[in-house]
């Protein structure tokens, strides 16, 4: 396999200034905190976030984290971006909190954080190296478990099946071979082609393990039964909260394509102990069965 070359030619890293070793290196000499020198960015016609991004060696990630405006991806001719000299964000300190504290929660170094935001005692806010910002998770206030369009005798035999009507698999569990990337990955669950905004039900009583933001998953929520898990990925919008008592049918979410996705669905995972941790199952089985449930009650 051939070696990775790494390029390190960003136009907006001045390296004297941002080693992010400096508090070693430089005997403690402190540079100007990086969020009073980031760069501007006028928008040109034709770029994209993620094409400014590469052009100083950025993620989108920390663009939109600096730039609130554009959290949507989107960019318009003429906008001015902030622009920092390396990856991170902004994080805005709470009240006595410590650089320690930041630190802790970032897994940065202390030393490295107080570097960078120029040896400042009690800054407002701090710029945190490496630090990956995401989206705040979509809370919404819970609504009506069946939302007036739908046929109510479709919702209340769902049965354990995550939406209120079986919708076509998009994409099945087990090794699937990317289309545009030619590359191999394992796919954890199986896609569920429900439009945007569908609700997604608990498949069965239990609790809310985790609710909230969790990288490609996007808005995401695991909920623990008795002997097996459920998992529901790329949501619009959670209803629920970790620790919530969740019951059978209860609406917990609406479909959506947050995280990494390339259009409304719903992943579903079915997970089981194991001596790893939680390992994943073919949901199809799962779903099979309750099809076979729905079907009955329906026809009868
Ligand atoms: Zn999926």
């Amino acid at each position: 396999m051939p070696a990775i070359a790494v390029s390190n030619t960003s136009p907006a890293i001045n390296e004297n200034t941002f080693d992010p070793n400096g508090v070693d290196n430089d005997g403690g000499i402190c540079a100007t905190p990086v969020l009073e020198s980031l760069k501007a960015h006028r928008v040109k016609s034709g770029e994209t976030l993620a094409s400014i991004a590469k052009t100083y060696n950025l993620t989108t990630a920390t663009l939109m984290g600096l730039n609130p405006k554009n959290r949507d991806r989107t960019v318009k001719v003429g906008q001015i971006l902030k622009i920092p000299p390396l990856d991170g964000l902004a994080y805005q300190v709470k009240n006595l909190e410590t650089y320690k504290a930041i630190a802790d929660k970032y897994r940065v170094r202390p030393d490295v954080i107080f570097e960078f935001n120029g040896c400042q005692n009690r800054p407002k806010t701090v710029f945190i190296p490496r630090a990956v910002w995401k989206p705040d998770p979509i809370i919404a206030k819970i609504i009506p478990l069946i939302p007036p369009n739908f046929k109510e005798n479709l919702i209340i035999q769902t049965g354990g099946y995550p939406l209120p009507y079986p919708v076509p698999v998009t994409s099945n569990y087990g090794w699937r071979n990317n289309p545009v990337t030619g590359q191999w990955s394992f796919h954890s669950g199986i896609d569920l082609g429900a439009a945007m905004g569908t609700p997604v039900l608990a498949a069965k009583t239990g609790r809310v393990e985790f609710a909230g933001w969790e990288g490609g998953y996007g808005n995401f929520i695991e909920i623990i039964h008795t002997s097996f898990g459920t998992r529901y990925a790329h949501l619009s919008q959670i209803f629920v909260t970790s620790g919530q008592r969740v019951v059978k049918g209860q609406q917990i979410g609406r479909v959506g394509s947050t995280g990494r996705s390339t259009g409304p669905h719903l992943h579903f995972e079915v997970i089981v102990p194991s001596a790893q941790g939680w390992a994943t199952l073919d949901p199809a089985s799962y779903l099979i069965r309750l099809a076979v449930v729905i079907g009955e009650i329906v026809v009868g």
